[in-house]
């Protein structure tokens, strides 16, 4: 059954029954670059008790560091970088530990930052459209043409990455393309939101370019490295201990966090600050233990 956490009772149990929070970051946290309220102080209090702050993030454009930075820039500190797992990281974790690839080979990104960084970091050498661009582009010769991209094939790429790419072009497709043409290459995606809060509207999310490259490729992924995919949770136990038992997901979408926290076998509290609101509930009724109208109300219905 789901319960509405609406008083102190209810607050200070669930609170109480459980150690690790693991938060969904935009639209329970934050929408966008605002801080949603009470939050700061929610957090504050979880930490002040004893317990674990996690932050799970399906957005994959930024690395771990930049989290930490904009959590302490709302105020919120005492996050170490072990407690941010974004599906950039995890695709990461999933290429160096589950895929093993060696490192004398390349990874192929298409996707921000958030990825070649993080890839980077576990000592792989990526290669992007941009890369190729900036090297034409010193060389001095012509800028990439479509008659390129069959010989932009890097032969030393071992596994294909696809995530969010705000710079998406024809030509960043059809190279990826040809990395995936030997119907063997891995084809990782960071995630398959369709898509993305933005502003007061919603725009395509990574799903949208991993089916756009699924469709070209007649493949599919080898791997979803996001919520509710299995790759998020190793990711998070290669870092935490987790008693399941004492442990809430805390989100705003019901297809990624809810079944993400069920799957896993752990408790789920859907907060209405984001995508589903209050007329979904019923409808993921098996995924969701508790709702609430926000994440803030936690902090003051446990101080009312
Ligand atoms: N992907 C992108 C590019 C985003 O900007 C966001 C949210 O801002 C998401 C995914 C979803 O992130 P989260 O899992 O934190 O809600
Ligand atoms: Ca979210």
């Amino acid at each position: 059954m789901t319960v509405k956490i609406t008083t102190h009772e209810q607050a200070k149990t669930l609170i109480e029954t459980h150690d690790t929070f693991l938060f969904d970051c935009d639209g329970v946290i934050w929408i966008g670059d605002e801080l949603l309220p009470h939050v700061k102080e929610t957090i504050g209090l979880l930490q002040a008790l004893g317990k674990t702050p996690i932050f799970v993030s399906n957005n994959s454009t930024k690395a771990r560091t930049d989290y930490v930075a904009k959590l302490a820039g709302f105020g919120i500190g005492g996050i170490e970088t072990s407690q941010i797992i974004n599906s950039a990281y995890s695709t990461a974790i999933y290429v160096h530990e589950v895929l093993r690839l060696p490192k004398d080979q390349k990874v192929w990104v298409l996707g921000q930052s958030g990825i070649t960084a993080e890839l980077q970091l576990l000592g792989y050498e990526t290669v992007t459209f941009d890369d190729l661009e900036a090297a034409a582009a010193a060389r001095g010769a012509a800028p990439l043409a479509m008659e390129d991209v069959h010989e932009l094939v890097d032969p030393g790429v071992g596994c294909v990455v696809v995530g969010l790419d705000f710079q998406l072009t024809y030509l960043k497709l059809g190279v990826t393309l040809q990395h995936l043409l030997d119907g063997k290459t891995p084809f990782i995606a960071t995630n398959i939101d369709s898509t993305f809060p933005f502003k007061s509207t919603r725009l395509p999310g990574a799903g949208a370019i991993v089916e756009t490259v699924a469709f070209a490729s007649g493949r599919e992924p080898d791997a979803i490295c996001g919520k509710p995919n299995a790759g998020m949770m190793d990711s998070i136990l290669a870092h935490h201990r987790l008693d399941k038992t004492r442990t809430v997901m805390v989100g705003d979408r019901l297809n990624t966090d809810m079944r993400f926290g069920s799957a896993n076998g752990i408790d789920t509290l859907l907060v209405l600050t984001g995508i589903d609101r209050e007329a979904s509930v019923a409808a993921g009724h098996d995924d969701v233990s508790f709702y609430a109208n926000a994440l803030g109300d936690l902090y003051t219905l446990y101080n009312s």
